[in-house]
């Protein structure tokens, strides 16, 4: 079969790799009929420190189609539709019975990772019966494929960390994609304004076709003025911060208003200032969160129901072997105007 293989920082490479095959008994081999490119995968390849070991497949998004079973999968039987989940669970240990799927002591973000991914035509999934979902067979999979991980991980950790409620104000910061699924996510909670925050333009103007009431560039505007002046100087009731940078971390304290809710959603690869000094008397909260994706199965539903619809976020269409192609793409992110980039087998 073919794979998108690491070899060294920066080398990849699209090449003939052997079939998986069943390793232990509750395994599960998926054929691949959709699967994504992150800015993690990116990140991965081009860290000039090795991460992952060479010859990883990369890759932990998609949807497909059960090949085989190992003797104690429960759930799943050949020919079966399945979205795969990102994080990869037992379902038996201490943290995955408090759905904390992330933190598994077997699992954890394992494909593309610690053991070989998505991007590929076939994929072993272990634990089956914990980190594979049915998907009904007639529904689109490009809408399910953005269920492995962008949209839980904007709705975990960002939806219902921040609490947003019916009539809240909202800030979210960075209208990446994880932002983006925020502001879609958010909207099922019905609040009254969502203020969208970044500094390029074009996915400013793409916020307000998705949603958002307000957007900010932070390149040319002073966003805590602007988020003050757009809340009659209360600030907002929740802010998600979608950017991971250490002046994002602190916009987001500055425009926090008094009982609201900052839910960090940021990969942090910096210390930020947490400035209590002015935070202390204000009754917020702050939740760090990492995606467990056990939100999928209602996800699932809302997709079915057509109350979500994550292909909104779908920027780019190509097929699996065009791999190498639409990475070049990602790699020029914001001149092609990319926000999700999906494939096709
Ligand atoms: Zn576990």
């Amino acid at each position: 079969m073919k794979a998108l293989v690491y070899h060294s920082p920066g080398q990849k490479s699209w090449e003939e790799r052997p079939k998986p095959t069943i390793e232990h008994h509750t395994d599960a081999i998926v054929k691949i009929l959709k699967t994504a490119i992150d800015i993690n995968d990116l990140h991965l390849i081009n860290d000039s420190v090795p991460v992952i070991s060479e010859g990883r497949t990369i890759g932990h998004e998609g949807v497909g189609i059960i090949e085989a079973v190992g003797s104690e999968v429960k759930n799943f039987k050949t020919n079966d539709s399945v979205l795969i989940s990102s994080v990869t669970s037992c379902g038996k240990c201490e943290n995955c019975k408090k759905q904390m799927y992330s933190h598994c002591e077997k699992g954890g973000w394992l494909l593309g990772n610690v053991i070989d991914g998505t991007q590929a035509e076939y994929v072993r999934i272990p634990f089956a019966d914990n980190s594979l979902y049915h998907i009904p067979e007639d529904a689109d999979p490009e809408a399910f494929v953005m269920l492995s991980n962008v949209v839980p991980t904007a709705y975990e950790c960002g939806v219902l960390c921040g609490k947003i409620g019916v009539g809240d104000s909202v800030a979210i910061i960075g209208a990446g994609p994880i932002g983006m699924a925020a502001l879609l996510t958010a909207q099922m909670y019905s609040p009254a304004q969502i203020i969208m925050i970044d500094f390029d333009d074009n996915r400013l103007r793409e916020a307000l076709e998705l949603g958002a009431n307000h957007v900010v560039n932070i390149s040319h505007e002073y966003a805590v003025k602007s988020v003050l002046d757009l809340t009659k100087g209360k600030g907002v009731q929740t802010v998600i911060e979608a950017a991971g940078m250490p002046t994002t971390f602190s916009l987001a304290g500055e425009i926090v208003a008094v009982g609201g809710h900052i839910a960090n959603i940021g990969i942090h690869g910096k210390g930020v200032d947490l400035h209590l000094e002015h935070l202390f008397s204000k009754n917020i909260t702050l939740t760090t969160h990492i995606v467990d994706t056990s939100s999928i199965p209602v996800l699932i539903k809302s997709v079915v129901a057509n109350k979500l619809d994550p292909t909104k976020l779908i920027s780019h269409l190509f097929n699996l072997n065009q791999i190498m192609e639409a990475y070049k793409v990602l790699e020029n992110a914001k001149h092609e105007k990319v926000l999700k980039i999906i494939l096709t087998v």
